[in-house]
């Protein structure tokens, strides 16, 4: 079984993205959030991540809480896929004290979609208010841990070519 550590590639539109859905909500100091989108190629260990969305209309933002809006995660997540064949490998969320480190809540709810969605390598992105340096994380399936994983910002449709 491969153990070698998986790189992420992070396009620049998703980092644009990220940073005007933090400064949406940075004056309320709330965690705000949703899911990731990409391609995981388990054979080279290698994820892309081309799409991140918003949490919807009925998502739940609080200070220490994030919950994303399910219906509208899922039809976003449809229509990615449609269109660009890209799917669902994970989930983002903000921390507005900054710190990327993950809470306890956070530890169990990668461990839990990690065992819901067992054909991918699913990350989770946690940013602060600054949306950069955010940090990406995994939960190893192997040695039952959650590792941090390096990432690159570029732009994934040159390296998919
Ligand atoms: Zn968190």
């Amino acid at each position: 079984m491969c153990v070698e550590m998986s790189k992420v590639y992070v396009d620049k539109s998703v980092i644009e993205y990220m940073k005007k859905e933090i400064d949406r909500v940075h004056d309320k100091e709330i965690e705000t959030g949703g899911i990731i989108l990409g391609r995981n190629c388990e054979k080279e260990n290698d994820i892309f991540i081309s799409h991140i969305i918003d949490g919807g209309h009925n998502a739940q933002r609080k200070k220490s809480s994030f919950k994303k809006d399910i219906k509208y995660s899922k039809k976003m997540e449809n229509r990615i896929l449609k269109k660009y064949g890209f799917y669902y490998i994970g989930e983002w969320h903000t921390h507005p004290n900054n710190s990327t480190q993950y809470s306890l809540m956070d530890m169990e709810s990668m461990i839990s979609i990690s065992a819901n969605n067992i054909g991918y390598k699913m990350i989770f992105i946690i940013s602060g208010n600054n949306y950069k340096p955010f940090k990406i994380y995994s939960y190893n399936r192997i040695n039952r841990k959650i590792e941090e994983l390096p990432y690159e910002i570029t732009e994934i449709e040159k390296l998919l070519k």
